[in-house]
């Protein structure tokens, strides 16, 4: 064993008794490279955070001329940083009103916690609704929200007045009521198994929380920009939320995360008490200069049209017997084998091709494909041969 991988495991906390372990030296594009030589096509963006491309050099001239300017220089929203307030107005520009005032933090979940205490502001209740499949992270708000119990029952007590309802069913809907704060849905989720939901029920949500004052947040952390083959999936339904809730690429790939909402709403976090939200780091100019480069590529390169295209690439391309199903939209794909032990068999022979897949953590008889969004037809098919190889290997192991 190296002293690095010793070290690895000696002196870094664990999350899992059996990491991959992938030793990477260096990455660009779709690629990885690990400390042997041996070349990896990423079709996992580190977790759909990748999305315009590993060390884009764009992103990264952008990262090294604000190190030639400033790096942290003062607790979020207290001096004008010019990083942050270009990057919001960028983003701003391109989401409808109501969405025109962000409140930048450092992650998926720490933006997550930032809509539900805005949403309890909002509406002076404390209920707060998410659905079945769903995950929102891993703090404690968060994880109340999550719909993944083997994630949760040793950390009880969490948030007391959450509630879970059935993703894609209009018949829960009139459990959201008077007492709902905020109803907290991913717009097609995630972690879940990639799980499309029908555009008129996400209008009937809508309905439903402007019926009963219910502050509607969208969780976009892992569908924004350009994953599902729009810039945001909320504009497959064309149903506006109250909040959005965006990570993973909004940071071009530096740690990032980010609530949306009125300039209304958010002046309530101002008074009463002051500083109604915290961050020391929050709006970082690193992170701030590397998502405003990172937005301009998604959006002067079609990143989102060219997902969607190569999305149905995929597709077409993944068709075989133990193939149940491939379900998603654009570049944020399942491929459904109906058993766990096939899709760690495909991962691990797809690894050994020099092909990075990866899991779900609640949905194990399905493996994902969420590669950087440039990547090209021809990585796509070699993506699809090796995938389709290690599927070949798994028959021919039953059968023998
Ligand atoms: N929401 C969704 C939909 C996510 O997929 C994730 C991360 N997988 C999060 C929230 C949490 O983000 P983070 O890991 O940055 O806290």
């Amino acid at each position: 064993m190296s002293d690095l991988l010793r070290s690895f495991q000696e002196s870094l906390a664990q999350t899992s008794p059996n990491p991959m372990g992938l030793d990477i030296v260096h990455a660009e594009g779709c690629w990885l490279t690990d400390r042997s030589g041996m070349r990896y096509l990423d079709l996992v963006a580190g977790l759909a955070v990748n999305n315009v491309g590993h060390r884009h050099p764009k992103v990264v001239a952008a990262i090294k001329e604000q190190c030639d300017r400033y790096l942290h220089v003062i607790p979020y929203g207290e001096f004008v940083q010019e990083p942050q307030v270009r990057f919001a107005e960028r983003l701003t520009s391109l989401l409808p009103p109501g969405l025109d005032s962000v409140y930048f933090v450092n992650s998926g979940t720490e933006a997550i916690e930032g809509a539900l205490k805005l949403a309890k502001r909002v509406t002076g209740r404390t209920r707060i609704a998410g659905f079945r499949g769903s995950y929102h992270g891993s703090t404690h708000g968060s994880l109340s929200l999550t719909d993944n119990e083997t994630k949760k029952y040793r950390n009880r007590p969490l948030l007391p007045d959450a509630m879970h309802l059935a993703f894609n069913d209009e018949t829960e809907l009139d459990r959201i009521d008077q007492r709902t704060a905020c109803v907290v849905v991913e717009p097609v989720q995630g972690d879940a198994g990639v799980r499309v939901p029908a555009p008129a029920w996400l209008r009937a949500l809508r309905d439903r929380c402007d019926r009963v004052g219910a502050v509607l947040v969208f969780d976009e952390v892992q569908t924004g920009f350009g994953r599902t083959g729009k810039r945001f999936a909320w504009e497959h339904s064309g149903v506006v939320p109250d909040v959005l809730v965006l990570g993973k690429a909004l940071g071009g790939g530096l740690p990032m995360g980010a609530f949306v909402s009125s300039a209304e709403r958010m002046r309530l976090l101002t008074h009463d008490p002051v500083l109604g939200h915290i961050t020391t780091f929050g709006g970082h100019p690193l992170p701030c200069v590397a998502g405003l480069t990172a937005l301009d590529l998604l959006e002067s390169e079609s990143l989102a049209a060219h997902a969607e295209r190569l999305g149905a690439l995929f597709r077409e391309r993944l068709v075989h017997p133990l193939i149940r199903e491939v379900r998603g939209a654009g570049l944020m794909l399942a491929v459904e084998l109906n058993d766990p032990e096939s899709v760690q068999h495909v991962v691990q022979h797809c690894l050994s091709q020099g092909v990075l897949g990866f899991w779900f953590l609640s949905c194990p008889s399905a493996f994902r494909i969420a590669p950087p969004l440039v990547i090209s037809e021809t990585e796509v098919e070699l993506a699809c041969g090796a995938i389709r190889k290690a599927l070949d290997s798994l028959s021919q192991a039953r059968k023998s």
